[in-house]
Order: structure tokens, then sequence, then C-alpha cells
């Protein structure tokens, strides 16, 4: 097996989880653990392999920031499985009280070799609860002689008093180019040639696992001369990229005759559909790179591949293509739950291929919007028109005109205008009395705007009024 023989036996080889060994490989150097670890994360991302390294490490007589010698008899004893001190328990097979039970008591004793009794527990998410209560005690006071490293998947289904008594390592996924480079090393190594690209192909394909990368190639290297991307392809069902590139250019051209043929070959030919909506996706997001690039974005499926989708898409719009991404998206899930994927598939894909739809309900939005902020202009200047009437001056009055008043519209038909035009009920909601009440306010300003404006002309009088009550005031 590809996988096991080349599992990394000390840091130095571990690639991809830069972050979780400096601080591991400081405690090395410190000689100073945690008593209880809990690796976290994706699969095949080297979780059990750092928990063996750091086993190895703990009680290595010659351990360095490499991790441990693998030479020295604590070494040799655990690399052969051959003591007590170290004990891995498969925590999918073994997860009732009992198992639990064993292995707590077993602690009680100390190590009969190693420096440090060692407790790996794989899968530990599938303990019962019954059997996490019974590890509880023992994670929160450990005997100084023993360390426990948990291993997870499913962080979420740990129970919080086992993780708040824990050292948490986040395990990422492996990137696509460390895998490259991984499965270079090993298909060099064991004197394979290559294409480049079916290494990227299985490299995308195993998402974000090393094991997986690893045991595809070796599935796939068994059955070749040479590794080939037209192998792998075969091997893994994968569809051709061929296929998904013309379907995306019949898109593109609002083909519908042709993307409906392509659809049916491709059908005929038993090709999965979830498949055709997953490459299809792929071939979006590579669209999406060019065109926001100007074609330059490095895609894994490089040369030719590139330059024919990139000049498919390169005269398209970005929300066009996001509406592409949208409606296959959709379409996706509908495929997982439908009767007749087929069908669905030919509806999504047709939709695509008429972009004039997307036009049509944009357009729709535009004209209510149009039309929304001509009502609430008007509903905002109300009963008033702004008048300079100082045109020599640079103060602005506000005055009445006697024409807005005529045109007014009462708050409530204002409303009603809104409702047909947007088809949505408003509800006689607080916000649209307060509407209702900013309006009478200002009808009612507009009176005393009126008074202001008769001021000048009662000045006079005022005076004499002024003059017959002085005595008075
Ligand atoms: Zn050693």
């Amino acid at each position: 097996m590809l996988y096991s023989t080349y599992r990394p036996l000390n840091f130095k080889e571990v690639v991809g989880q830069d972050n979780n060994l400096i601080t591991l490989k400081e405690q090395v150097k410190q000689n100073k653990y945690d008593s209880a670890y809990l690796f976290a994360g994706h699969r095949g991302t080297g979780k059990t392999t750092i928990a063996r390294i750091l086993a190895r490490a703990i009680n290595c007589k010659n351990a360095s920031t490499d991790g441990p010698c693998n030479e020295c008899d604590s070494c040799s004893s655990m690399l052969k499985n051959a003591t007590l001190d170290f004990v891995e328990l498969d925590a999918a097979s073994h997860n009732s009280i009992n198992d639990i039970k064993e292995l707590v008591s077993s602690t009680k004793y100390l190590p009969t070799t190693l420096k440090k009794k060692i407790y790996i527990i794989d899968e530990v998410h599938n303990l019962s609860t019954s059997a996490f209560d019974a590890l509880l005690k023992t994670i929160e006071e450990p005997p100084e002689h023993c360390i426990f490293i948990l291993c997870t998947t499913e962080l979420h289904k740990i129970p919080a008093t086992i993780r708040s008594r824990c050292s948490i390592y986040q395990f990422n996924a492996i990137s696509i180019e460390i895998m490259h480079d991984r499965l270079v090393h090993v298909l060099n190594d064991i004197k394979k040639p290559y294409e480049d690209t079916a290494i990227n192909l299985i490299a995308k394909q195993a998402d974000g696992s090393m094991r997986d990368a690893l045991s595809i190639a070796e599935k796939i290297i068994i059955s070749c001369d040479k590794l080939t991307t037209e192998h792998v392809k075969k091997s893994l069902c994968l569809l051709d990229d061929e296929l998904s590139l013309k379907i995306i250019k019949a898109i593109c051209e609002e083909n519908g005759k042709d993307t409906i043929n392509l659809i049916h070959k491709s059908y005929e030919e038993g090709k999965n559909l979830s498949h055709l909506a997953d490459n299809l996706l792929e071939t979006l997001t590579d669209a999406v790179l060019l065109i926001a690039t100007q074609g330059k974005a490095e895609i894994y499926n490089s040369g030719q591949y590139k330059e024919e989708l990139f000049a498919i898409v390169k005269e398209k719009p970005l929300d066009l293509i996001f509406w592409y991404v949208d409606q296959i998206s959709t379409l996706r899930e509908k495929i997982r739950n439908s009767l007749n994927p087929y069908m669905e598939t030919q509806v999504y894909l047709i939709r695509c291929a008429n972009p004039k739809l997307l036009n049509e309900s944009m357009r729709d939005v535009l004209r209510r919007i149009n039309e929304l902020e001509g009502k609430v202009k008007n509903m905002e200047q109300g009963n008033f028109v702004i008048k300079d009437n100082k045109s020599d001056s640079k103060e602005t009055t506000f005055i009445v005109s006697d024409e807005v008043e005529d045109d007014f519209v009462p708050i409530e038909e204002q409303w009603e205008d809104v409702e047909k035009i947007t088809d949505l009920p408003f509800e006689e909601d607080d916000n649209k009395q307060k509407e209702v009440e900013e309006v009478e306010d200002k009808a009612s300003s507009k009176n005393d705007s009126a008074e202001q404006v008769d001021e000048e002309d009662d000045e006079e009088m005022s005076e004499e009024m002024r003059e017959l009550f002085s005595g008075y005031l």
C-alpha cells in the first residue's frame, strides 16, 4: 500500500500541517507535553500519523525537533506495536462503555518499558455518551504517567466537557499543490512515469485528503505503464472536460438545440448527471477566474482547455457567469432529490441557454425601481415646491405653490400605487402611520410659512396697532 509505505515517520516528512507542527516541535524541544490532545479535522490529513509520531517523540531517547529517532528501544517497540504502554483504540469499532472502562482501568498502572503510557483514540466521536462519561474523569485528572491523543473528523460531536480538557489542534485539508508535490515524489521514487495533468486531476479528486490521493494513484498505476490523464478519467469515471466546454459553449452562444443534444448524448452514454453538474460548476469557476484576470489565472486544466474556455467566455459579463453558477448549483441540489434528474438537467441548462429570461426579470425589477423612485420623490416633495424667489440674493425661501396643491395626492392613495407596482401588500403599520403624520406635519408647517409670507404686508398695521395698544402694554 502506497499510503502505508509512504506514511511519514517523523515531523520532517509530514506535509501540509506546518502550524500544528510548530507547536508540537516546540513541545518536543522543551520536553513538556499536554496531558490530553485533540486532533480534529478533515480526513486523510495526517491526524493519526502525527499522533503516532508525537507518541514516539514523547518516549524517544534521542528525540529532536524532527521528532523521534525511530531507532532506539522505545521507538522500535512502538513501531512494532510490541509494548503494552502504547495503546491505539479505534473508536469506530470499540465504542462501548466496557471498551473505555478497560482502557481507563489500565491507566492506574505505571508504564513498564516506556517513559509515558500513550493512549491514541482514533475516530473518538464514535464513542457512546456513557463511554464519553467514563473517559471524562480520567481526561480531567489524568495520572502523571499517561498522555491521551484523541483524533476526530467531527469535532462538533465531541462533548464540550471533553473538548475543554484537551488542547485542540485543527488539521486543514491538504492543498492541491502540496498533494501534487507529494505524488510526484512518490511516483519518482517508485519509477512510474506520469503526466503532470494526471497528477493534478488525482489531487483534485482527493478533496484535501493525502490518503485518498495516494490510494487513487495506487489503484490506477496497477493497470497502466504510464499514469495518464486519460487513465485517471477512465478509472474514476470522470467526465470529459471537452463535454463541459461544449455545453458551456452552447449555453454562451444561446444555442438551445446544441445544449439539448449534448445533454441527451451524455445521458445516453450513461454519464452521471450529478458529475456533469459538478464538472460544469468547475468549468464555470475556471471561467470566472479567467474573466477576472483577463485570462492570466493559473487553473489546473491549463493548455488548450484554458485557451478554449477563455475564448468562449471572455466577452461575457461576470454577472451572467454568476447567474449560470446559481442555476447549475440549484440543478445539482435538485438532481440529488429528483425522481427524474434528466428532466431537471434539461430544464436548468435550457434556462441557462436563454439569458433573456435573466434580462427580462432584471428589466422588470429596474422598471419597478424606477417607478418607485418617482413615487417616493413625489411623496418627499409632497405639497411643496421649492422656488428661489430672490434670484439676486443667496437666500432661498420655501413657499407654497398653488399648482402643487392641485397636484397633491394624499399619502394613502400614494401607498396604494406603491402596492400596485410592487405587488406587495403594505400593512397598516407604524411606518406608514409615521409617513402620514409627516405629510400632515408638512401640511401644517405650510400654513405657518404662508402666514410668514403675509407678515410683511401686515407690518404697517402692526405698527399702528402697537401705537394704539402701547398704553396697555
Ligand atoms: Zn527513538
